[in-house]
Protein backbone atom coordinates (compact mmCIF):
# COMPACT_ATOMS: atom_id res chain seq x y z
CA UNK A 1 0.00 0.00 0.00
CA UNK A 2 0.83 3.75 -0.24
CA UNK A 3 1.34 4.04 3.64
CA UNK A 4 4.26 1.17 3.74
CA UNK A 5 7.11 3.90 4.03
CA UNK A 6 5.44 5.01 7.34
CA UNK A 7 5.25 1.32 8.62
CA UNK A 8 6.54 0.66 11.60
CA UNK A 9 7.55 -3.17 12.20
CA UNK A 10 7.71 -4.01 15.76
CA UNK A 11 8.03 -7.49 17.67
CA UNK A 12 4.95 -9.41 19.34
CA UNK A 13 5.21 -12.18 21.77
CA UNK A 14 1.31 -13.08 22.20
CA UNK A 15 2.94 -15.81 25.05
CA UNK A 16 0.78 -18.49 26.85
CA UNK A 17 -2.10 -19.09 28.48
CA UNK A 18 -4.73 -16.25 28.04
CA UNK A 19 -1.71 -14.40 25.84
CA UNK A 20 -3.28 -15.16 22.51
CA UNK A 21 -6.48 -13.87 22.94
CA UNK A 22 -5.30 -10.68 24.68
CA UNK A 23 -3.02 -9.89 21.95
CA UNK A 24 -5.77 -10.82 19.00
CA UNK A 25 -7.50 -7.62 21.19
CA UNK A 26 -4.57 -5.17 20.79
CA UNK A 27 -4.24 -6.66 17.17
CA UNK A 28 -7.63 -5.80 16.50
CA UNK A 29 -7.91 -2.32 18.28
CA UNK A 30 -4.50 -1.39 16.58
CA UNK A 31 -6.10 -1.88 13.17
CA UNK A 32 -9.43 -0.29 13.87
CA UNK A 33 -7.21 3.16 15.29
CA UNK A 34 -5.05 2.88 11.56
CA UNK A 35 -2.26 2.21 13.82
CA UNK A 36 1.19 2.36 11.01
CA UNK A 37 2.48 -0.65 13.11
CA UNK A 38 3.57 -4.38 11.33
CA UNK A 39 4.00 -6.74 14.01
CA UNK A 40 6.39 -9.65 13.28
CA UNK A 41 4.96 -12.35 15.50
CA UNK A 42 7.15 -14.60 17.23
CA UNK A 43 6.03 -17.84 19.52
CA UNK A 44 7.53 -19.67 22.79
CA UNK A 45 9.47 -22.73 20.95
CA UNK A 46 8.63 -25.85 22.41
CA UNK A 47 12.55 -26.82 22.57
CA UNK A 48 15.67 -25.57 23.84
CA UNK A 49 17.18 -23.04 21.29
CA UNK A 50 21.43 -24.00 22.20
CA UNK A 51 22.21 -20.52 20.84
CA UNK A 52 20.06 -18.96 23.59
CA UNK A 53 19.75 -22.04 25.76
CA UNK A 54 16.48 -21.07 26.10
CA UNK A 55 12.68 -21.53 25.09
CA UNK A 56 13.05 -18.45 23.19
CA UNK A 57 14.74 -18.57 20.09
CA UNK A 58 17.70 -16.51 18.71
CA UNK A 59 15.55 -15.40 16.05
CA UNK A 60 13.22 -14.08 18.46
CA UNK A 61 15.54 -11.85 20.28
CA UNK A 62 17.21 -11.00 16.46
CA UNK A 63 13.90 -9.54 16.28
CA UNK A 64 13.57 -7.14 18.96
CA UNK A 65 16.98 -5.86 18.52
CA UNK A 66 16.30 -5.44 14.91
CA UNK A 67 12.86 -3.58 15.67
CA UNK A 68 14.13 -1.95 19.12
CA UNK A 69 10.42 -2.22 19.80
CA UNK A 70 8.29 -4.96 20.96
CA UNK A 71 5.09 -5.77 23.00
CA UNK A 72 5.12 -9.32 25.18
CA UNK A 73 1.87 -11.06 26.39
CA UNK A 74 2.55 -13.67 29.53
CA UNK A 75 5.32 -16.69 29.00
CA UNK A 76 5.04 -19.78 31.16
CA UNK A 77 8.34 -21.06 31.40
CA UNK A 78 8.10 -24.90 31.15
CA UNK A 79 9.45 -26.81 34.18
CA UNK A 80 12.65 -28.32 33.54
CA UNK A 81 16.39 -28.17 33.92
CA UNK A 82 19.02 -27.22 31.66
CA UNK A 83 17.39 -23.95 30.03
CA UNK A 84 16.89 -19.98 31.67
CA UNK A 85 13.75 -18.82 32.39
CA UNK A 86 11.78 -17.23 29.30
CA UNK A 87 12.12 -13.42 31.34
CA UNK A 88 15.64 -13.96 32.44
CA UNK A 89 16.64 -14.28 29.04
CA UNK A 90 15.25 -11.43 27.94
CA UNK A 91 16.03 -9.11 30.42
CA UNK A 92 19.64 -10.60 30.17
CA UNK A 93 19.84 -11.15 26.39
CA UNK A 94 18.36 -7.34 25.97
CA UNK A 95 19.87 -5.58 28.69
CA UNK A 96 16.82 -4.33 29.77
CA UNK A 97 17.61 -2.62 32.60
CA UNK A 98 14.57 -0.52 33.78
CA UNK A 99 11.03 -1.55 34.29
CA UNK A 100 8.93 1.63 34.24
CA UNK A 101 4.73 1.10 35.33
CA UNK A 102 2.88 3.86 35.20
CA UNK A 103 -0.31 3.77 37.55
CA UNK A 104 -3.41 5.90 37.26
CA UNK A 105 -7.01 5.56 38.38
CA UNK A 106 -9.24 4.34 36.07
CA UNK A 107 -12.31 6.74 36.16
CA UNK A 108 -15.58 5.23 36.57
CA UNK A 109 -13.97 1.73 38.24
CA UNK A 110 -13.52 2.51 42.50
CA UNK A 111 -11.19 1.56 44.25
CA UNK A 112 -9.55 3.71 47.62
CA UNK A 113 -8.17 6.36 45.55
CA UNK A 114 -9.11 8.11 42.41
CA UNK A 115 -6.37 10.19 41.91
CA UNK A 116 -3.33 8.21 41.51
CA UNK A 117 -1.17 9.02 39.09
CA UNK A 118 2.36 8.01 39.55
CA UNK A 119 5.31 6.40 37.42
CA UNK A 120 7.43 3.59 39.02
CA UNK A 121 10.89 2.90 37.80
CA UNK A 122 12.90 -0.13 38.87
CA UNK A 123 16.18 -0.69 38.49
CA UNK A 124 15.81 -4.17 36.69
CA UNK A 125 19.69 -5.91 36.31
CA UNK A 126 21.61 -5.92 40.10
CA UNK A 127 20.62 -4.91 43.54
CA UNK A 128 19.69 -7.94 45.92
CA UNK A 129 19.19 -10.17 42.35
CA UNK A 130 22.35 -10.83 41.96
CA UNK A 131 22.00 -14.56 42.51
CA UNK A 132 24.75 -14.58 44.57
CA UNK A 133 24.10 -16.43 48.06
CA UNK A 134 26.21 -18.87 49.95
CA UNK A 135 26.40 -20.30 53.47
CA UNK A 136 29.13 -18.80 54.99
CA UNK A 137 29.13 -21.53 58.43
CA UNK A 138 26.16 -23.83 58.87
CA UNK A 139 23.49 -21.88 59.92
CA UNK A 140 24.45 -18.74 58.40
CA UNK A 141 24.57 -17.71 55.03
CA UNK A 142 25.03 -14.50 52.86
CA UNK A 143 23.60 -12.90 50.25
CA UNK A 144 24.95 -10.20 48.16
CA UNK A 145 23.61 -6.88 47.13
CA UNK A 146 25.07 -5.44 44.10
CA UNK A 147 24.95 -1.81 44.07
CA UNK A 148 27.16 -0.37 40.79
CA UNK A 149 27.68 3.47 39.98
CA UNK A 150 26.98 2.47 36.16
CA UNK A 151 23.47 0.80 36.51
CA UNK A 152 22.41 3.56 39.14
CA UNK A 153 23.22 6.22 37.15
CA UNK A 154 21.67 4.31 33.85
CA UNK A 155 18.27 3.94 35.39
CA UNK A 156 18.51 7.72 37.21
CA UNK A 157 18.99 9.15 33.71
CA UNK A 158 16.27 7.04 32.38
CA UNK A 159 13.81 8.44 35.18
CA UNK A 160 14.90 12.04 34.72
CA UNK A 161 14.96 11.45 31.18
CA UNK A 162 11.13 9.65 31.79
CA UNK A 163 9.88 12.91 33.63
CA UNK A 164 11.02 15.67 31.33
CA UNK A 165 9.74 14.15 28.28
CA UNK A 166 6.29 13.00 29.67
CA UNK A 167 5.60 16.41 31.36
CA UNK A 168 6.50 14.97 35.06
CA UNK A 169 7.35 17.70 37.57
CA UNK A 170 9.10 15.59 40.37
CA UNK A 171 11.58 12.53 40.59
CA UNK A 172 11.88 10.91 43.91
CA UNK A 173 14.65 8.51 45.06
CA UNK A 174 13.40 5.32 47.40
CA UNK A 175 15.72 3.91 49.12
CA UNK A 176 16.76 2.81 52.96
CA UNK A 177 20.51 4.33 52.74
CA UNK A 178 20.10 5.17 56.36
CA UNK A 179 20.64 1.34 57.38
CA UNK A 180 22.32 0.04 53.78
CA UNK A 181 24.91 3.13 53.77
CA UNK A 182 27.26 1.80 51.15
CA UNK A 183 24.60 0.13 48.62
CA UNK A 184 21.70 2.69 48.95
CA UNK A 185 24.44 5.24 49.49
CA UNK A 186 25.88 4.75 45.74
CA UNK A 187 22.37 4.76 44.70
CA UNK A 188 21.40 8.00 45.98
CA UNK A 189 24.68 9.95 45.12
CA UNK A 190 24.27 8.69 41.44
CA UNK A 191 20.32 10.18 41.69
CA UNK A 192 21.95 13.36 42.57
CA UNK A 193 24.38 13.57 40.25
CA UNK A 194 21.89 13.14 38.00
CA UNK A 195 19.30 15.68 39.13
CA UNK A 196 21.67 18.23 38.58
CA UNK A 197 21.44 18.40 35.12
CA UNK A 198 17.85 18.43 35.72
CA UNK A 199 16.88 21.98 37.30
CA UNK A 200 13.26 21.63 35.77
CA UNK A 201 12.30 18.86 37.68
CA UNK A 202 12.24 18.14 41.27
CA UNK A 203 14.04 15.97 43.14
CA UNK A 204 13.67 14.52 46.74
CA UNK A 205 14.45 11.39 48.45
CA UNK A 206 12.71 9.45 50.59
CA UNK A 207 13.45 6.28 52.59
CA UNK A 208 11.01 3.29 51.86
CA UNK A 209 9.20 2.61 55.03
CA UNK A 210 8.04 6.40 54.89
CA UNK A 211 7.32 6.00 51.36
CA UNK A 212 5.09 2.78 52.25
CA UNK A 213 3.05 4.61 54.56
CA UNK A 214 2.50 8.15 52.10
CA UNK A 215 1.50 5.94 49.24
CA UNK A 216 -1.16 3.94 51.17
CA UNK A 217 -2.54 7.62 53.16
CA UNK A 218 -1.98 9.83 49.86
CA UNK A 219 -0.83 8.07 46.55
CA UNK A 220 -1.55 11.61 45.13
CA UNK A 221 1.96 12.75 46.69
CA UNK A 222 3.87 11.19 44.35
CA UNK A 223 4.84 11.19 40.52
CA UNK A 224 7.88 9.52 39.45
CA UNK A 225 9.59 7.35 41.61
CA UNK A 226 12.85 5.66 40.79
CA UNK A 227 14.37 2.85 42.65
CA UNK A 228 16.60 0.08 43.52
CA UNK A 229 15.76 -3.37 42.03
CA UNK A 230 14.04 -5.11 45.35
CA UNK A 231 12.33 -2.22 46.48
CA UNK A 232 10.85 -1.39 43.06
CA UNK A 233 9.26 -5.25 42.77
CA UNK A 234 7.54 -4.45 46.21
CA UNK A 235 6.45 -0.77 45.64
CA UNK A 236 5.39 -1.97 41.72
CA UNK A 237 3.09 -4.17 43.07
CA UNK A 238 1.94 -2.28 45.99
CA UNK A 239 1.14 0.95 43.74
CA UNK A 240 -0.76 -1.57 41.17
CA UNK A 241 -3.37 -2.62 43.90
CA UNK A 242 -3.79 0.68 44.39
CA UNK A 243 -5.99 1.18 41.03
CA UNK A 244 -7.28 -2.05 41.39
CA UNK A 245 -4.70 -4.94 40.31
CA UNK A 246 -2.88 -6.36 37.88
CA UNK A 247 -5.69 -6.98 35.28
CA UNK A 248 -5.48 -3.06 34.66
CA UNK A 249 -1.49 -2.45 35.37
CA UNK A 250 0.56 -1.76 32.52
CA UNK A 251 4.45 -2.41 32.34
CA UNK A 252 7.58 -1.32 29.51
CA UNK A 253 10.92 -2.53 30.21
CA UNK A 254 13.64 -0.03 28.64
CA UNK A 255 16.90 -1.74 27.67
CA UNK A 256 20.13 -1.57 25.90
CA UNK A 257 20.82 0.79 22.11
CA UNK A 258 17.05 2.18 23.29
CA UNK A 259 15.31 -0.88 23.04
CA UNK A 260 11.35 -0.79 24.31
CA UNK A 261 9.71 -4.48 25.62
CA UNK A 262 6.17 -2.96 27.06
CA UNK A 263 4.35 -6.36 28.52
CA UNK A 264 1.08 -7.10 31.14
CA UNK A 265 1.88 -7.15 34.68
CA UNK A 266 -0.15 -10.27 35.19
CA UNK A 267 0.76 -13.76 34.32
CA UNK A 268 -0.71 -16.76 32.37
CA UNK A 269 -3.94 -16.98 34.05
CA UNK A 270 -4.02 -20.55 33.46
CA UNK A 271 -7.77 -20.88 34.93
CA UNK A 272 -9.46 -18.65 32.29
CA UNK A 273 -6.90 -19.36 29.25
CA UNK A 274 -9.26 -20.22 25.74
CA UNK A 275 -12.47 -19.04 27.65
CA UNK A 276 -12.74 -15.67 26.20
CA UNK A 277 -12.98 -14.31 29.56
CA UNK A 278 -9.93 -12.60 30.17
CA UNK A 279 -9.31 -8.57 30.65
CA UNK A 280 -7.25 -7.61 28.17
CA UNK A 281 -7.06 -4.12 29.79
CA UNK A 282 -3.19 -4.40 30.62
CA UNK A 283 -1.57 -5.20 27.42
CA UNK A 284 -3.71 -2.92 25.25
CA UNK A 285 -2.40 -0.05 28.28
CA UNK A 286 1.19 -1.35 27.60
CA UNK A 287 0.76 -0.86 23.69
CA UNK A 288 -0.25 2.41 24.44
CA UNK A 289 3.21 3.00 26.25
CA UNK A 290 4.78 1.13 23.32
CA UNK A 291 3.07 3.60 20.81
CA UNK A 292 4.35 7.19 23.49
CA UNK A 293 7.67 5.36 23.67
CA UNK A 294 7.08 5.57 19.27
CA UNK A 295 6.20 9.32 19.96
CA UNK A 296 3.01 8.06 17.90
CA UNK A 297 1.19 9.89 20.86
CA UNK A 298 -2.35 11.01 18.37
CA UNK A 299 -2.79 6.93 18.19
CA UNK A 300 -1.71 6.64 21.91
CA UNK A 301 -4.33 9.32 23.09
CA UNK A 302 -6.91 7.65 21.29
CA UNK A 303 -6.66 4.17 21.85
CA UNK A 304 -6.55 5.39 25.62
CA UNK A 305 -9.31 7.71 25.58
CA UNK A 306 -11.23 4.54 23.96
CA UNK A 307 -9.71 2.25 26.76
CA UNK A 308 -10.93 4.03 29.64
CA UNK A 309 -14.26 5.37 28.02
CA UNK A 310 -15.10 1.61 27.81
CA UNK A 311 -14.56 1.19 31.57
CA UNK A 312 -15.87 4.63 33.02
CA UNK A 313 -19.08 3.32 31.05
CA UNK A 314 -19.11 0.00 32.83
CA UNK A 315 -21.71 -1.57 30.26
CA UNK A 316 -19.05 -4.18 28.63
CA UNK A 317 -16.70 -4.94 31.86
CA UNK A 318 -15.08 -8.17 32.31
CA UNK A 319 -15.39 -10.58 34.79
CA UNK A 320 -12.51 -9.46 36.77
CA UNK A 321 -13.89 -6.21 37.38
CA UNK A 322 -17.39 -7.36 38.37
CA UNK A 323 -18.94 -7.61 34.84
CA UNK A 324 -20.32 -10.08 32.06
CA UNK A 325 -18.34 -9.25 28.96
CA UNK A 326 -16.11 -11.57 27.18
CA UNK A 327 -13.01 -10.54 26.45
CA UNK A 328 -14.30 -10.41 22.50
CA UNK A 329 -17.30 -7.90 23.45
CA UNK A 330 -14.68 -5.69 25.15
CA UNK A 331 -12.77 -5.31 22.69
CA UNK A 332 -14.98 -4.23 20.07
CA UNK A 333 -16.35 -1.93 22.71
CA UNK A 334 -13.17 -0.38 22.68
CA UNK A 335 -13.32 -0.23 18.66
CA UNK A 336 -16.30 1.69 18.95
CA UNK A 337 -15.54 3.65 21.32
CA UNK A 338 -12.01 5.16 19.27
P1 LIG B 1 1.64 -17.40 36.03
O1 LIG B 1 2.22 -18.64 36.58
O2 LIG B 1 1.80 -17.28 34.54
O3 LIG B 1 2.04 -16.14 36.77
P2 LIG B 1 -0.70 -17.46 37.68
O4 LIG B 1 -1.42 -18.74 37.93
O5 LIG B 1 0.18 -16.89 38.74
O6 LIG B 1 0.06 -17.53 36.27
P3 LIG B 1 -1.73 -14.92 37.16
O7 LIG B 1 -1.77 -14.71 35.72
O8 LIG B 1 -0.59 -14.31 37.92
O9 LIG B 1 -1.84 -16.46 37.40
O10 LIG B 1 -3.12 -14.46 37.72
C1 LIG B 1 -3.56 -14.55 39.05
C2 LIG B 1 -5.10 -14.47 39.06
O11 LIG B 1 -5.53 -13.27 38.42
C3 LIG B 1 -5.76 -15.62 38.31
O12 LIG B 1 -6.91 -16.03 38.99
C4 LIG B 1 -6.13 -15.02 36.98
O13 LIG B 1 -7.26 -15.61 36.42
C5 LIG B 1 -6.35 -13.55 37.29
N1 LIG B 1 -5.94 -12.72 36.15
C6 LIG B 1 -4.67 -12.40 35.79
N2 LIG B 1 -4.64 -11.65 34.69
C7 LIG B 1 -5.93 -11.47 34.32
C8 LIG B 1 -6.57 -10.77 33.24
N3 LIG B 1 -5.87 -10.10 32.31
N4 LIG B 1 -7.91 -10.81 33.18
C9 LIG B 1 -8.63 -11.46 34.09
N5 LIG B 1 -8.10 -12.13 35.13
C10 LIG B 1 -6.76 -12.15 35.25
MG1 LIG C 1 1.61 -15.21 38.82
Amino acid sequence: STSQTNTIRATLFPGDGIGPEIAESVKQVFNAAEVPIEWEEHYVSNSVDPRTNSFLTWESLESVRRNGVGLKGPMATPIGKGHRSLNLTLRKELGLYANVRPCFSLPGYKTRYDDVDLVTIRENTEGEYSGLEHQVVRGVVESLKIITRQASLRVAEYAFHYARTNGRKRVSAIHKANIMRKTDGLFLTCCREVAEKYPDITYEEVIIDNCCMMLVKNPALFDVLVMPNLYGDIISDLCAGLIGGLGLTPSCNIGEAGIALAEAVHGSAPDIAGKNLANPTALLLSSVAMLRHLKLDDKADRIHGAILKTIAEGKHRTVDLGGKSSTTDFTNEVCDNL
